[in-house]
């Protein structure tokens, strides 16, 4: 019954602002390029904890700085990467760079958790939890610091071998997180079977679920379903206020969203916290009315 609801009710994607009008077309040589010239690079995404407003942890969002067309979003070379062999390439590098990162969080006293996206492809064959494993030992992070994204509506159809790495990733240690929650179809059994850690509900049920009856159906299904299966949950998309006291008001745990920071490169995180502490005091964030 959750299912069919979320399904019938899933709003349009938000098409979000950007630079330029026209959207230019990449081929599969020109991301390939891109990887080896090392013109990908890591954003970062800050995930607040909503009772306290502490930074928990990060979401690496990768970008290509392209030499002539300036800043690339994912959505114009991760399909392409995925469609001509070249994901596996693309996702090792994003997380050696986050790795590295991560390390030098660790040595200037940040306790982060990093969490990656992982497309389905990259779920093929069971080399990935090597690599992931071999990355990781190699930057020095223990593997309950990183997050493995998988995108809800990947896993659908016949997906034996990915749940099997992903078994593996989380007897390793490793964390879960299912992400964009409430527009794909996974199952109850699924939900079930993978032991996910994190549950996020995906932004189109999270903001302005406060004044639509509609979206607080949804965002608070997925909220009850994810407690009751002893998941962690964070809201994707908060972008005012109001989204995020309807956070707060209703115990979520984590959120992540404009309001809060839009993606960064790692070099002004610091700066954000400072700027993110002093909001919490002169906006009354965390403030137990
Ligand atoms: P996602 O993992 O669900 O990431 C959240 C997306 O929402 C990001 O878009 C982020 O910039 C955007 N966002 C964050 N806060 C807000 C907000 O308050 N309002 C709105 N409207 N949007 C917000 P981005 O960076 O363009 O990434 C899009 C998708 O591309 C990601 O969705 C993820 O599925 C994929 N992606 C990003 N980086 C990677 C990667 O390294 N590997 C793979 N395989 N996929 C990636
Ligand atoms: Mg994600
Ligand atoms: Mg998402
Ligand atoms: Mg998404």
């Amino acid at each position: 019954a959750l299912e069919a609801l979320m399904i019938k009710l899933a709003p349009p994607v938000q098409q979000r602002e950007r630079a330029s009008g026209v959207k230019k077309t990449y081929d599969g040589p020109a991301v390939e390029a891109a990887i080896e010239a090392g013109e990908l690079v890591n954003y970062y995404q800050p995930k607040v904890r909503v009772d306290t407003g502490a930074l928990a942890g990060v979401e690496t969002l990768v970008r290509w700085q392209h030499p002539e067309d300036g800043i690339i979003y994912p959505d114009q070379f991760i399909g392409v990467a995925e469609k001509h062999g070249l994901i596996n390439a693309l996702t090792q590098k994003v997380l050696e760079q986050a790795f590295a990162q991560a390390r030098l969080w660790q040595q200037s006293g940040y306790e982060l958790k990093v969490a990656v996206n992982v497309s389905m492809d990259n779920l093929a064959s069971l080399d990935f939890q090597d690599v992931v494993v071999r990355l990781a030992a190699k930057s020095a992070i223990p593997p309950n610091k990183i997050v493995l994204e998988i995108t809800e509506s990947q896993l659908m159809g016949d997906v034996r071998v990915s749940l099997e790495i992903l078994t593996r990733l989380r007897l390793k240690r490793f964390h879960l997180s299912i992400d964009d929650f409430g527009t794909g179809h996974s199952s109850l059994a699924q939900l079930r079977d993978i032991p996910f850690d994190e549950l996020k509900i995906d932004q189109g049920f999270v903001h302005r679920a406060w004044e639509s009856e509609t979206l607080r159906v949804i965002y608070d299904t997925s909220l009850a379903l994810a407690k009751q299966l002893n998941m962690e949950t964070v809201a994707e998309g908060v972008e005012d206020r109001g989204d995020w006291e309807l956070l707060r008001q209703t115990g979520c745990d984590l959120a992540q969203g404009n309001f809060i920071a839009k993606p960064m490169p790692a070099d002004r995180l610091s700066h954000w916290m400072k700027e993110w502490q002093t909001r919490i005091e002169t906006e009354s964030l965390v403030a137990k009315d």
